[in-house]
């Protein structure tokens, strides 16, 4: 049975990479009826935080991304959290150095420096040389009474490391390309070099799918798996497959530093999670040829590992939000209203609790619905229902209120005064009038009438506006306009 892990370390706020490859572990996961295992990498008490955690599991929560194991679901390989599981790793890693696996490694950071700088002159390769792989046992006791000290370092064998990468295909990697390496710190901490094989290990993981980043800890992790088999404390190595790049503006690798990676910033712009996690998906799959928007059940039955394309992917903002607005047109009108909530008080909203007004909301939710991109466009799309009075934009006003723009007003409300408010048809009509007896057309003759009561040039279609804000207001508002 499939059993992947999406491994985070909490440290800062989660970004779209991430929430990529959680996204295609749990994907995998589900089509595959399989386990997925949350882990979290906090072994680095200097980066990681509580709060970052928080945000994690929280953001996951969001998405409607669950997880069978993990941190609160609990599971036979409890606890999932590494920073509790400290004692298993000081253990393995005396299993490695009693097995031969891995030696103590005495050489200080100047030595190092300096051996790397005349491998480089030499234009040999740089990385570490194996200088402590084969120290005598007085040297190695000379060095700790004289109390330097050391780090441990995993013995890579010397011959190439081949495997069949799920997404690349064959890879092949020279021992040159990947010297011994530290698996722990002179003051005993272990490192993700360890950590992290080892959990995959122990929690049986059989499928590694994360970022084309990571692709260079692979050779490590298939030697130090070969090991932990050996001893009798793997089974099986793990299956590895790495997603492509993400790209962004100029061709980029998107950073983690980049605003337009940033998911908090998704969430605070109203993506709906189904719309974010669609958009997501395509960052090296895709559903079919002609097929961009779907649903997240559709691409659980469809996703396949080896579907995922090794190409960079581009990142593309105008695409996710096309993709989200799409997103927003397939809810029903209840569950849109439902999900605008957030933007209809504050802080996002600019009218006070008791001036909303439930009703008015309800009638304009359909009307809404096909006009946003993002929640938070809602906002000002609606705000003139709420408001005492429009909100005050000098350049919609300088926009539409041209000469003539008063007489038209004028027109305007006496024929709206007679109009039925009951139809926006109706309203249309009367400003239709209005309009013929100055010589405009419709769009010409609505645009002052736009202003005078929703304060903007631009927004929901205009007759139904006037009809769910009613007679009374809307009357008045020209009133004020014409004042
Ligand atoms: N904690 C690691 C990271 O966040 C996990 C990498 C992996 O998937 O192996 O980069």
């Amino acid at each position: 049975p499939v059993r992947v892990r999406f491994c985070p370390s909490p440290t800062g706020n989660p970004h779209v990479g991430l929430v990529r490859t959680a996204l295609f572990n749990w994907a995998y996961a589900r089509h595959t009826g399989g386990t997925m295992v949350l882990r979290i990498e906090d072994t680095d008490a200097a980066r990681d935080s509580e709060e970052s955690y928080n945000q994690l599991l929280d953001s996951l929560r969001w998405l409607g991304m669950d997880w069978d194991e993990g941190p609160e679901a609990g599971g036979p390989h409890a606890p999932y959290r590494q920073s509790q599981r400290m004692d298993i790793y000081k253990d393995i890693a005396e299993k490695l150095m009693a097995g031969g696996y891995a030696y103590e490694c005495f050489c200080t950071a100047v030595e190092l420096e300096a051996r790397r700088d005349a491998a480089r002159l030499a234009g040999k390769p740089s990385g570490y040389d194996g200088t402590c792989r084969n120290l005598s046992a007085e040297r190695i006791a000379r060095y700790k009474a004289e109390g330097r000290p050391a780090i441990v370092r995993f013995k890579m064998p010397d011959e190439p490391i081949t495997f069949t990468d799920l997404v690349r295909g064959e890879l092949t990697f020279t021992p040159d390309n990947v010297p011994d390496y530290g698996i722990v710190r002179a003051n005993g901490a272990p490192l993700y070099t360890l950590v992290n094989p080892v959990d995959d290990a122990l929690m049986e993981i059989t499928h590694v799918l994360r970022g084309e980043d990571l692709l260079s800890s692979t050779p490590r992790q298939i030697a130090l798996y070969k090991a932990l088999i050996e001893l009798g404390i793997a089974k099986d190595t793990p299956a590895f497959g790495h997603l492509p790049y993400v790209m962004g503006e100029g061709n980029k690798k998107l950073s983690k530093r980049d605003p337009q990676a940033s998911l908090n910033v998704y969430r605070e712009r109203g993506f709906l999670p189904e719309g974010l996690l669609n958009y997501l998906s395509l960052l090296g799959w895709s559903f079919s040829a002609d097929q961009d928007v779907f649903t997240i059940s559709q691409m659980v039955e469809k996703f396949d590992i080896a579907d995922v394309n090794a190409n960079p992917a581009r990142f593309d903002l105008k695409k996710a939000e096309a993709i989200n607005a799409d997103h927003i047109r397939m809810l029903d009108v209840k569950a849109f209203a439902e999900a605008c909530g957030p933007w209809l008080r504050a802080p996002h909203a600019n009218w006070a609790p008791e001036q909303f007004d439930r009703a008015a909301w309800e009638a304009i939710a359909p009307y809404a619905q096909t006009r946003v991109t993002v929640l938070s466009d809602i906002t000002a799309n609606v705000d003139f229902l709420f408001l005492d009075a429009p909100v005050e934009d000098e350049a919609s006003w300088t926009k539409a209120m041209k000469e003539g723009s008063d007489a038209l007003l004028r027109t305007a409300r006496e024929k709206l005064e007679a109009a039925d408010w009951s139809s926006a048809e109706s309203l249309k009509n009367a400003v239709l009038a209005a309009g013929e007896e100055h010589g405009l057309k419709l769009g010409k003759a609505q645009a002052p009438v736009r202003v005078a009561v929703t304060g903007r040039t631009v927004g929901l279609p205009l007759f139904e506006s006037l009809e769910i804000l009613g007679k009374e207001k809307t009357l008045s508002r020209i009133d004020a306009a014409l004042a």
